[in-house]
């Protein structure tokens, strides 16, 4: 079955990128959507990631990383005519919701850009002390107002919310075009969410549509991760359909022609 990985870092350690696509062979990921979050994440930035899909273009899709009242939105034209096919973003300094970043949304709908939102309380390796960073800018329901004005926009809720897991699984449920991931550390809030069970929020018959597969990890950790998710679609009963249509066909839905 073909895996791609909708949610990667490219993480500012040496040789990461080579140890990424090594462990890519091992786990028989076919593809991974790898993004750069700078420094604040201690990761490489969107020129470390042009130049990862130029070496490695039948593995690496390029996502690029944008920050909300900071970056230009003339990146996008930049991004696209790279060969970038989506957008991941995170701490933005107003809401996602904000007017202000409408013309930015406008632009992804324009190019196709699927948009992964970092959703939850966010853990940075280094805390900005000049920037205001808040977890409320980034409540599932933030997306709301977007998917409704731009509705050739597809929006991608990563982590399914941390811990507005109810609000994020209702969102996909109610918009056509918000889908969700759910990565995580191995032992964070995904212990939580087999606790108490994943079909808690994902109720209804065709969760599976609106779900993609990704890792958001080290390296080092994508094992467990698989396993763990292999774990939970058993658990949810996907049949083969559904199971490939969470690995790789909804994110190359998304992704539009590749
Ligand atoms: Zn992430």
């Amino acid at each position: 079955m073909q895996i791609i990985d909708a949610h990667a870092h490219y993480l500012n350690l040496p040789n990461y990128l080579e140890n990424l696509i090594e462990m890519m062979d091992q786990c028989h990921i076919d593809m991974c959507c790898l993004s750069g979050l700078g420094k604040i994440f201690n990761c490489k930035d969107n020129e470390d990631v042009k130049d990862a899909m130029k070496k490695y273009p039948n593995r690496i899709i390029g996502s690029y990383y944008i920050r909300l009242g900071q970056s230009k939105i003339e990146e996008l034209e930049d991004a696209y005519s790279h060969g970038f096919r989506m957008l991941k973003t995170s701490i933005p300094f107003k809401p996602y919701d904000h007017p202000n970043f409408f013309p930015m949304w406008q632009k992804a709908a324009d190019y196709q850009f699927p948009v992964l939102f970092h959703t939850g309380i966010v853990t940075m390796f280094q805390k900005p002390q000049d920037k205001y960073i808040s977890s409320w800018f980034m409540h599932p329901m933030r997306l709301e107002p977007i998917a409704n004005k731009f509705n050739k926009l597809n929006l991608i809720i990563a982590h399914l919310g941390v811990h507005w897991n109810k609000d994020a699984a209702e969102l996909i449920r109610m918009r056509p075009n918000v889908y969700a991931d759910i990565t995580g550390e191995p032992d964070g809030w995904r212990i939580r969410a087999d606790k108490i069970g994943l079909d808690k929020w994902l109720w209804w018959d065709k969760a599976y549509e609106k779900l993609v597969f990704g890792t958001d990890v080290h390296y080092t950790k994508i094992p467990i991760i698989l396993k763990q998710d292999k774990e939970r679609i058993n658990q949810l009963q996907f049949t083969n359909s559904e199971k490939s249509l969470f690995y790789s066909k909804n994110i190359l839905k998304l992704l539009g022609d590749m």
